[in-house]
């Protein structure tokens, strides 16, 4: 039996409230570990403490660039060794997938600036935007993670227990979040596509008219600060779109699609001559997924 998670806000405990020590955080529920900085497994995270733990975490106060957990020292707080996308990390990636708000902990040994002056404090929840792998200071890969702050009214208005749902629809459904990329630039991908996906050539025709999504190659917002351009967009199928935006596909130099687990062959990038794509791009979401 997996454990069950409690996503959103926790009864009792609004923003804002403090904690003298992680008993009694853990006690709160807000954030159950006593010592790990992820409440998390394979079926999602639900929240984080940001503490000063990892040489690498950035607070930007509504936005966190947040290291994963494992193979660092705990006294000296360097990396020693590789991180895995496994237990907490692998929570992170799937919070992001279903749209899982994140409860934010801060501590005091974390950012100045945002962080209390003693003991923990509940910041509010958080969306997972994106994640990737880069080597750290200590020349370890780590997994980042950028966290941005949901707005009040994106909150659940109460908690929100996947395990037992309520209702005929669940409240699931209200934390559901979708990023919606409407710009001129990237229904432009589409169309010099004909909505057809780079990656399998399908086509989606819906009552309304065909549908596609418009992949980033290498992400908008920091740290990547990818280009809103046409050369960094492909037009992909929702099915590619995930699997690209995960990096379970990449593309190599030679416009070969391939599953990145298993370097198999899956096609060919489908350019159409007026989407000139920059394929330094491609090589920057290669090794930014690289495990
Ligand atoms: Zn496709």
């Amino acid at each position: 039996m997996p454990t069950p998670r409690t996503y959103g806000e926790i009864t009792g405990y609004p923003v804002g409230s403090t904690f003298r020590n992680r008993t009694e955080l853990a006690q709160s529920q807000v954030h159950r570990p006593l010592q790990g900085g992820i409440c998390g497994g394979k079926d999602g995270a639900e929240s984080i403490v940001v503490s000063g733990g990892y040489i690498d975490d950035e607070d930007f106060g509504d936005e966190i660039l947040y290291t994963g957990q494992g193979g660092n020292d705990p006294n000296t707080k360097r990396q020693i060794a590789h991180q895995q996308l496994t237990l907490g990390n692998a929570g992170l990636v799937r919070s992001q997938l279903e749209g899982y708000p994140v409860r934010v902990v801060r501590g005091a040994q974390g950012d100045p600036v945002h962080s209390p002056v003693q003991g923990f404090r509940y910041d509010g929840l958080f969306r997972v935007a994106d994640h990737w792998s880069e080597t750290g200071v200590d020349g370890f890969r780590i997994w980042r993670f950028r966290l941005v702050e949901l707005e009040s009214s994106d909150r659940p208005r109460q908690t929100v227990d996947l395990a037992r749902p309520v209702g005929p629809a669940g409240r699931a459904e209200a934390v559901i979040q979708r990023l919606i990329r409407s710009t001129p630039e990237a229904n432009a991908a589409k169309r010099l596509n004909d909505y057809r996906c780079q990656v399998c050539g399908l086509r989606l025709e819906t009552p309304t008219g065909p549908y596609a999504e418009a992949a980033h190659i290498r992400a908008l917002g920091r740290p990547h600060d990818g280009p809103d351009r046409l050369s960094n967009i492909l037009c992909l199928c929702p099915n590619h779109h995930v699997l690209f935006d995960t990096g379970a596909i990449v593309v190599d130099d030679d416009g070969i699609v391939r599953d990145a687990m298993s370097g198999k062959e899956i096609g060919k990038l489908r350019v159409d001559l007026g989407h000139a794509i920059n394929f330094a791009q491609l090589t920057y979401h290669r090794q930014t997924h690289k495990r």
